[in-house]
């Protein structure tokens, strides 16, 4: 996506960010912010010094980001907001609750073709290192298109980072190189976000893999569509009863979306999100649902354990 079709949700995603952390503060929400390592620059020669020595040679040459951030980059944020963005990474580390988690260093694809894991594991020690220099540690991650193996996962323990978002456990979420997301599984996830058709397991508590634990993602917080206002009651109200069945079950809940997903329609999505944010406090009130961050729910709560990917 490019800056020109795109551009607009990027900076509606700014401004969305300080209200989400506003709401989240008001209903006493944790959650895991995974940030690219980009991110964490503040000028375009720091961004550049953490470039790893070993890149990703994607078959698909548009997939590496390391062309745009030589051609294209601006030289801060003042100047260049679409791809600079440590105010904003400050002050959701400034906010009580939150988690700052990665997304690897540059929006790394662990199942394209091209990519090794030499590439992942220096891309997750540049991710390591500018964090660092902002005084973060990283302990969990979020994988870009949530594709990963178990070696993936094993590069990541060996880096600091024990635990990570794994898929819904069923075949139309499963993790897959983006040409097998056909739009049959676009199409059943689409459906499947206002009303059960895909059969999974995804109510559970997190699992061992290799070291690190799977807090598993629940569902995708669809952005509001002024276009399709029934669409968009229907899922959160599908959001809502899944977080009213996890409750009762004393399972973990875990939605999840992108900043820029509020870039659009900005303020009928955050009135989405408050919904579910109150459905949360009355949770908590009334069956003790707690909310925890992705770290948290990884190493504070009790797990069946064992190994299962
Ligand atoms: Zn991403």
């Amino acid at each position: 996506m490019s800056t020109k079709s795109y551009g607009d949700a990027v900076l509606g995603g700014r401004e969305a960010i300080p209200e989400m952390l506003k709401l989240f503060s008001r209903y006493g929400v944790r959650a895991t912010w995974a940030t690219v390592g980009l991110l964490f620059a503040r000028t375009r020669k720091e961004m550049l010094g953490y470039i790893p020595d070993v890149l990703p040679q994607y078959s698909n040459t548009s997939l590496s980001n390391y062309k745009a951030i030589r051609d294209e980059i601006g030289e801060n944020e003042k100047e260049d907001p679409y791809h600079f963005g440590r105010s904003l990474l400050d002050l959701v580390a400034e906010t009580p609750g939150q988690e700052i988690a990665t997304h690897t260093f540059a929006h790394y694809y662990c199942l394209e073709d091209g990519q090794t894991l030499d590439a992942f594991r220096a891309d997750i020690q540049s991710a390591q290192a500018i964090a660092k220099s902002a005084g973060h540690h990283l302990r969990s991650i979020v994988f870009p298109r949530n594709q990963y193996s178990t070696s993936h996962v094993g590069i990541c323990v060996e880096e600091g980072i024990t635990a990570f978002r794994g898929q819904p456990d069923a075949f139309a979420y499963r993790s897959m190189a983006n040409r097998k997301v056909t739009p049959i599984v676009r199409g059943l996830r689409l459906l499947d976000s206002i009303i059960p058709v895909v059969s999974r397991k995804d109510l559970v508590k997190p699992e061992y893999c290799v070291g690190a634990r799977d807090v598993r993602a629940s569902r995708f917080l669809r952005p509001y569509r002024s276009s399709w206002p029934a669409y968009s009651r229907l899922h959160l109200n599908r959001v809502r009863s899944e977080m009213r069945v996890a409750a009762k079950q004393g399972q973990q809940y875990h939605l999840w979306w992108h900043p820029h997903n509020f870039g659009r329609n900005t303020r009928e999505s955050l009135v989405q999100l408050e919904s579910i944010l109150a459905e949360y406090a009355r949770l908590n009130t009334s069956l003790g649902m707690e909310s925890v961050t992705m770290l948290q729910a990884a190493h504070e709560r009790p797990s069946a354990g064992g190994e299962f990917c």
